[in-house]
């Protein structure tokens, strides 16, 4: 039967996957407001109070802070476009898909890139990062991502930015699932450019990606040779718009920045920290319940894993496809295995407001009636 779109029922999901999450009551009312237009002064106060409070969230004083129009993929594009020069030497840290799709995007931009690539579920040691650092001359670019979605393990970004601090090298972190989930200080560890989505912590629909550059990061850009190989994404144009003088570039997605903004507002309200511990609170809450059932977790007890990710091994007794089954009749969505890990690993999300320990009571209710 061909689902109704007006059906209130679609809508009314519990969103426990890798993103998108549920969007809170507020953050849609913001984009249910009448749009006006990307050159109206009141819209760039909006800009500004986005742009201010996005630097709050990233821990980070860069003036270019500012949201992308397009996915968290036009973040990343938006990093390598603007910063590869042809032949660039660029190391990509790639533990899972987004690290794989980090060097492809790399590669595409001209970049000679170095895939350092780790088993899925396994997290780098700074100590080999350093390594594999020293032993590759005239380095420009070495990127990560901090919290690798398609596996659920977490990258010891701290570590990386104050080793490559003091070096000429522009450090890339890939920040989608991990921001405003977990601490991320975007000065203090160094690094250059840093973006996200908003679909996961954030809880806003999926539509802009938030991101960050340095002085560093713009210098090197300003002493391209040639032209930023992407029009829609050349950062300088996008300051042009973003920044003081305001002048068109392309027609910002304004409702969608409305709610974002709400969005931003509600983490700042709630404070960074108070959103940290409750993301662990849940994550040990989940953790304690999954020790007791035949799930296994994917990333290695060894490694540091995601508060705002679980990713678990099916136990033979489970099937994939129950997915679909709790989805339809409990309406309850949870990720399954992205890559060669689809139909072995489930992926189960507690992100932004989403993270409360009733939502791991839901899940496992859910569970019970099928095991
Ligand atoms: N990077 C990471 C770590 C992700 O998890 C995702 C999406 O899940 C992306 C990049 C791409 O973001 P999007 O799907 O919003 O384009």
């Amino acid at each position: 039967m061909e689902s109704d779109s007006n059906d209130p029922a679609i809508f009314s999901k519990l969103l426990l996957g890798p993103g998108p999450s549920n969007v809170p009551e507020r953050i849609l009312k913001a984009m249910s407001n009448n749009c006006i237009s990307h050159l109206d002064p009141d819209f760039f106060e909006i800009l500004d109070q986005i742009s201010e409070n996005l630097k709050q969230l990233f821990k980070t004083n860069n003036k270019t802070t500012f949201a992308i129009s397009g996915t968290g993929s036009a973040g990343m594009e938006a990093a390598f476009a603007n910063i590869i020069e042809k032949d660039d030497k660029t190391l990509v840290f790639s533990s899972g898909l987004f690290g794989n799709r980090m060097a492809d995007v790399a590669s595409r931009y001209g970049g000679k890139v170095i895939e350092i690539k780790k088993q899925w579920g396994k997290n780098f040691r700074i100590e080999e990062m350093k390594e594999t650092i020293d032993s590759h001359k005239d380095l420009k670019i070495v990127a990560i991502v901090h919290a690798e979605t398609s596996t659920g393990s977490l990258q010891p970004i701290k570590e990386l930015g104050e080793y490559l601090k003091s070096r000429d090298i522009i450090f890339i972190v890939d920040c989608v699932t991990s921001f405003t989930g977990i601490n991320l200080e975007v000065d203090n560890w160094s690094i250059d450019i840093c973006y996200s989505g908003t679909q996961k912590c954030l809880n806003v629909p999926p539509g802009l990606s938030p991101i960050t550059f340095s002085e560093k990061a713009l210098n090197k850009i300003k002493k391209r040779k040639e032209k930023v190989t992407s029009w829609y994404l050349d950062i300088n144009l996008l300051r042009n718009y973003h920044e003081e003088s305001r002048i068109y570039h392309h027609t910002a997605p304004v409702n969608m920045l409305f709610g974002f903004n709400e969005g931003l507002k509600i983490c700042l309200e709630e404070g960074l920290q108070a959103r940290f511990s409750r993301h662990q609170k849940v994550s040990k809450y989940f953790d304690d319940i999954i020790k007791s059932t035949d799930f296994s977790f994917f990333v290695d007890k060894e490694y540091e894993s995601l508060p705002m990710l679980k990713s678990l091994v099916l136990p033979e007794s489970i099937r994939d496809e129950l997915r679909f089954e709790i989805l339809k009749n409990d309406r309850i969505e949870i990720g399954g295995g992205l890559g060669h890990t689809k139909g072995l690993i489930w992926r189960v999300g507690f992100m932004g407001c989403n993270a409360e320990t009733q939502n791991v009571d839901i899940f496992f209710k859910a569970l019970k009636n099928y095991v």
